[in-house]
């Protein structure tokens, strides 16, 4: 056992911060050979099978290349649930989990319809769907790859999300029955193409670009979009649940005040930066 802990740690030496190094320790030998946090404690001893070694020498020379851990193993969790991850979808974030804890806590027991917009691996229109069990829950993607993965978690964790592929920035919000829905949450697109340069190389090399970046020069492009789609599709008193950009709080806010909501809050997430937007259409 020491001796694989002792390999995996030389391999990614002056790679990661020790930290990291430690919690991958952890995550490898939990993910191959189901080695439990007490098992740790106790040192337990454990004699490897090739196999499994083979499996270790595998996922340390992915870690040298910067890959991100959720796409070695092809999963992660998310609000407890246990998430398949491909590259096609962005990983999912702790912070995201705040939004969901956020809807959860404002609409618990109630029903309606509920759209997650750009859903990705599908982990927030499926954590809602399991604790607003009244709730319609549907999920957009522009990425067929995407909703491939999120239909897959729906199945493995028994919720019932209506996925389908919708761009929503070539989306005709007059086409259909207006205001339709109740809520509608989006963790789109963010990040500014200049910010790139400040991010890890695991992300930038790995995760899908589509999901993460926006033209510098229009970084509330989706908020705009999906605000103006919502004010036709939302019933009124719908409610707008954004993540965004920490560094565009206030410009968030101003847009939909603009497009003509109204109650909008800017919270902050656990490390105190603005993260999330909520705004509430006018009643009439
Ligand atoms: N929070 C993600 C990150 O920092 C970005 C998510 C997004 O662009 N919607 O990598």
């Amino acid at each position: 056992m020491k001796t694989n802990i002792q390999y995996i740690s030389d391999k990614l030496k002056g790679l990661y911060p020790p930290e990291e190094i430690q919690s991958f320790i952890r995550l490898i030998l939990e993910e191959v050979c189901h080695f439990s946090s007490t098992d740790f404690i106790l040192h337990k001893n454990m004699i490897l099978s090739p196999f499994e070694q083979e499996e270790i020498m595998q996922i340390v020379e992915r870690l040298r290349l910067y890959e991100p851990i959720q796409y070695i193993f092809g999963h992660t969790w998310f609000y407890g649930n246990r998430f398949e991850v491909t590259p096609n979808v962005l990983i999912p974030r702790p912070e995201t989990e705040e939004l969901v804890e956020k809807i959860i806590s404002d609409h618990r027991g109630k029903s309606g319809r509920l759209l997650d917009i750009g859903t990705g691996s599908g982990c927030i229109a499926i954590s809602l769907a399991l604790h607003l069990r009244e709730m319609q829950v549907e999920g957009w993607d522009v990425s067929l790859d995407a909703l491939t993965v999120a239909r897959e978690n729906a199945r493995n964790l028994n919720a019932w999300v209506a996925f389908s592929v919708t761009d929503i920035l070539n989306y005709d919000a007059d086409e259909g029955i207006s205001e339709q829905y109740d809520i509608w949450v989006s963790n789109p697109p963010y990040i500014c193409r200049k910010e790139a340069a400040a991010m890890s190389e695991n992300v930038i090399e790995y995760e899908p670009h589509t999901a993460l970046f926006v033209e510098d020069h229009d970084p509330l492009l989706f908020y705009r979009v999906i605000g103006e789609a919502g004010l036709k599709q939302l019933v009124p008193g719908g409610f707008l649940y954004f993540e965004i950009n920490a560094l565009f709080g206030n410009e968030c806010a101003d847009l939909l005040n603009k497009i003509g909501y109204e109650k909008i809050e800017v919270i902050k997430d656990i490390s105190k930066r603005d993260r999330f937007v909520i705004a509430r259409k006018p009643l009439n």
